[in-house]
């Protein structure tokens, strides 16, 4: 037996898995195929939840990689802005972030392969074919993102284009902004965002909607023109919709991050839940190693702790963009200040919201609310 356990991917998901495994000792190995620290597409925002979560594993962030605190966001909508005092994270380049988190399994014996992770095949063990020849591991856990082989390879699912968020961003390096902006209004089901950081500004826009995706890069160049910049380079990607993949293992081999579709459904936000998911893989695997077994119990744990969350998470997005007018309301007239923190903060960000935003809605828009619950 070469490893105890093989991570795929240097990502988010990846480096907790793949940390928490080597610090309990576990000869652990993570195939990247990227050089690192590798580039990824991102606002780059890591909300306090996330933060803390790390402190609680055992790792404190770095002031290095924090390009900028966010303490205030300004919210603009066709109609109005609104400038709110919410304490609720970071931003950092992902490229140093991932490579912080990875570092910490390196630290604790964690080997880096640099190859592409090709196939699988499960018996006692499973043997992982890679660019640079085949490894054995007792499990293996995919956190290789949204297009993930290991996903496709397993059989535990695909990803649907339907289920892909779709978005865009361009680095600025020279733009000035102060304060951190979200639009709404530049396309349906999504919003535009302007990221100010130490190096540079992240700019950019996404969407659910399949028929805004396809007008995406003209919403964008308007939104560009709009605050002032000038088009340069931009890049994109897509995002797992929330919940996409409803059993993430299966045998030996789990799936976590991206590639288990766990980004949230209102603000696209996916690196809170790939390190929890990440985590609770790797807990997993420790558990089966003791025992010799499959991976259910990381089927229990992700029904019971992450599918609730990402569930409502699709709730809470299909009632704020269903109906801009309900939710511009909720803006002006200050709701969303609360509940934007507590989703930044608390570890059970959307079902901790959803009562209070049902009950608000329910006092100002019954007849709407009514419409879309029993609809
Ligand atoms: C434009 C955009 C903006 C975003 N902004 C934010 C934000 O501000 N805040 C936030 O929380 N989330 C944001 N997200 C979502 C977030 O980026 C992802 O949810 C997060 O990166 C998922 O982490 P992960 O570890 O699962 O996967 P990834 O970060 O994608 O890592 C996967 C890793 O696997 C490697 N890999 C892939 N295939 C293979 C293979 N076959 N063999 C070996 N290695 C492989 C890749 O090189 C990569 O290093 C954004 C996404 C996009 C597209």
């Amino acid at each position: 037996m070469e490893y105890d356990a093989v991570v795929v991917g240097a990502g988010v998901a990846g480096s907790i898995a793949a940390y928490i495994l080597a610090k309990e000792g576990f000869k652990v190995a993570i195939i990247e195929k990227e050089e690192l620290p590798r580039y990824k597409l991102c606002g780059g925002a890591i909300s306090n939840k996330t933060l803390n979560f790390l402190k609680k594993i055992g790792i404190k962030i770095d002031e290095d990689i924090v390009e900028n605190r966010i303490k205030e966001v300004e919210v603009h909508t066709p109609n109005f802005s609104r400038y709110l005092h919410v304490d609720i994270g970071i931003l950092t380049y992902r490229d140093k972030f991932d490579y912080f988190l990875t570092k910490h399994a390196i630290n604790n014996n964690c080997s880096v392969i640099k190859a592409r992770f090709i196939d699988l095949k499960q018996n006692e063990d499973v043997q992982i074919k890679t660019t640079k020849g085949t490894l054995r591991a007792r499990y293996l856990i995919g956190c290789d993102g949204v297009n993930s082989t290991v996903l496709i390879k397993s059989r535990l699912g695909k990803i649907k284009g339907e289920n892909l968020v779709l978005a865009i961003e361009s680095e600025y390096r020279d733009a000035e902004f102060d304060v951190l902006k979200l639009y709404f209004g530049y396309v349906n089901f999504g919003y535009a965002w302007i990221f100010p950081k130490r190096h540079g500004t992240t700019v950019g826009i996404g969407t659910f909607s399949n028929d805004s995706k396809r007008t995406l890069k003209s919403s964008f160049s308007k939104f560009i023109k709009d605050v002032g910049l000038k088009p340069i380079k931009f890049m994109a990607h897509n995002l797992p919709y929330a919940g996409s993949v409803k059993k993430p293992s299966k045998g030996k081999v789990a799936v976590a991050g991206d590639a288990a579709s766990c980004v949230d459904a209102l603000l696209g936000e996916g690196t809170f839940f790939a390190a929890l998911s990440g985590y609770l893989a790797a807990e997993s695997v420790i558990e089966a190693l003791e025992k010799d077994s499959n991976l259910k119990n990381y089927n229990k744990k992700f029904k019971k702790i992450i599918a609730p969350e990402l569930n409502t998470s699709i709730k809470l997005s299909n009632l704020f963009y269903s109906n801009m007018n309900f939710s511009y309301f909720i803006l002006e007239k200050g709701g969303f200040e609360d509940i934007l923190k507590k989703i930044a903060n608390s570890s059970k960000p959307f079902t901790s919201v959803y009562k209070k935003v049902i009950l608000h809605a329910l006092k100002r828009y019954p007849e709407f609310l009514l419409r879309k619950l029993f609809s």
